[in-house]
């Protein structure tokens, strides 16, 4: 992409209405603009990212053995009526009435319409499991939408559900979930600590959070500290590997982590002092088991092997990307700007023509350019006429993980300088050794 005919919209003046880091980079650096109270317009920067977000969980899910596809994002009534939670969900949910007077809703979650849809078609044990997901807008009227993309009111989640005959089974469809979660965050950089969790009125133990240590996080969480240096699965796992799930999950689990919902101040307090983390966290992810309560009420039944019929059990797994995109930020910036890590970030190399109009520095910059993206390296070419000083400074501001700057004194010698964002390395090496670093 040429930055001369791309669209960038930089802000000089730091966005007062922005109480966090984030937030403020992110309307800084041109990824999002508000369009109402928690309501944003993704403009490309943040597009991007966002699709880059979006593309790791996929992944991830599909290794997990989770099938996607795509439910709308306007739900009718009857449906909400039927597992009861049209008059429990209170004011967060947002309806509609169409023009014959029928009750809409725009969709805070899935499970009532992925159940309908499972009790259309499965009527065996035989096609179990299954986990269907989407990825798809949500809509959900926060009393106190803040914090741009981290608290919105319209955003993106990613909602898995698993169907099982038995506990058993979803066992092992919930650690499938919850080593998928392990996996897609470590990829994009995020430690992200899997937590005790309120499972709400059905009781039980079997909900997560995963959440990433941030002090500008809304949740209260207390956990072990060895958690941040525990190694994630490969990507070799064997997700049909019942025990070999089981033993992973064993093992995240096997010391203090809770929220605040769940704290047990009396174990805690077991933790060696030095173990102990009291801090803020981000809530990236959610997994949850509720065995039968949507599958239930909705009829959703299945044929056993003794050909009797029961109700299904039933799990479902959030992750928000357009959260993560702020969370990412959190946790990743310094005072020039965003430092994306390079499996998300919107570009992976910028390549800075520092003398725009110079024939020389133009060609050296177009030839990288064009051997970039012939190797299918995501690069942005700063071809502008803007002073050096205001490119390098846009740069950093946006992220992109290495930097490649040309100019003429440095060509003179037949050198072009690689500067890596994040610590801000710099060295001199040829342009085609600066070329031979991208895959
Ligand atoms: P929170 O506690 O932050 O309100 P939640 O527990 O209500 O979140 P879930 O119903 O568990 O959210 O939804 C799954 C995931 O969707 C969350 O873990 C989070 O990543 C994302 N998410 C939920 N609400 C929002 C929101 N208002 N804005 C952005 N992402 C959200
Ligand atoms: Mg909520
Ligand atoms: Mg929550
Ligand atoms: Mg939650």
């Amino acid at each position: 992409m040429r930055l001369s005919r791309y669209f960038v919209p930089i802000l000089r003046e730091t966005p007062k209405e922005a109480e966090i880091v984030s937030h403020r980079l992110m309307l800084r650096a041109g990824l999002v603009q508000q369009q109402s109270a928690g309501i944003y317009a993704w403009l490309p920067l943040g597009h991007r990212v966002l699709q880059k977000v979006c593309r790791i969980v996929r992944e991830e899910q599909d290794r997990a053995g989770a099938i996607e596809l795509l439910m709308p994002t306007i739900q009718s009534a009857d449906l909400w009526r039927e597992s009861g939670r049209y008059d429990d969900y209170g004011k967060e949910m947002l309806r509609i009435k169409d023009r014959h007077e029928r009750d809409m809703l725009f969709g805070p979650t899935n499970e009532e319409m992925i159940t309908s849809i499972f009790r259309s078609y499965v009527k065996s044990y035989k096609s179990l499991p299954l986990n269907l997901y989407h990825l798809q807008w949500k809509f959900r009227d926060e009393i106190r939408p803040r914090f741009g993309t981290m608290r919105s009111r319209e955003f993106l989640m990613k909602d898995a559900y698993s169907f099982d005959i038995d506990q058993a089974g979803a066992r092992h469809s919930y650690n499938r979930m919850f080593v998928a979660y392990l996996r897609t965050f470590a990829r994009m950089g995020l430690k992200a600590i899997p937590m005790v969790a309120d499972t709400g009125p059905i009781g039980g133990n079997l909900s997560h959070e995963f959440i990433i240590l941030a002090s500008t996080g809304e949740s209260e969480v207390y956990c072990h500290k060895d958690f941040l240096d525990f190694d994630v699965p490969g990507a070799e796992t064997d997700f049909e590997d019942v025990a070999g799930l089981q033993g992973i999950f064993d093992r995240w689990t096997s010391l203090y982590a809770a929220t605040s919902e769940k704290h047990d101040a009396a174990a805690f307090a077991a933790v060696p002092e030095d173990r102990r983390v009291s801090a803020r966290g981000i809530e990236v992810g959610h997994i949850f088991y509720f065995g039968t309560k949507y599958s239930a009420p909705m009829n959703a039944t299945v044929a056993g092997p003794d050909g009797v019929e029961r109700p299904v059990h039933m799990g479902s797994y959030g992750i928000g990307p357009s959260r993560l995109v702020a969370a990412l930020i959190e946790a990743g910036h310094d005072e020039a700007g965003i430092i994306w890590p390079e499996a998300v970030a919107p570009f992976t190399v910028a390549v800075l023509n520092l003398k725009a109009g110079d024939s020389a520095t133009d060609a050296a910059c177009g030839a990288l350019y064009t051997a970039l993206k012939a190797k299918g390296v995501d690069v942005l070419y700063d071809d502008t006429d803007e002073r050096p000083g205001a490119k390098f400074a846009k740069a950093d501001l946006i992220g992109i993980p290495h930097q490649i700057l040309v100019g003429p004194k440095g060509l003179a010698e037949g050198k072009v300088e690689l500067k890596r964002r994040a610590d801000g390395a710099r060295e001199l090496v040829s342009p085609s050794d600066a070329l031979a670093r991208f895959a």
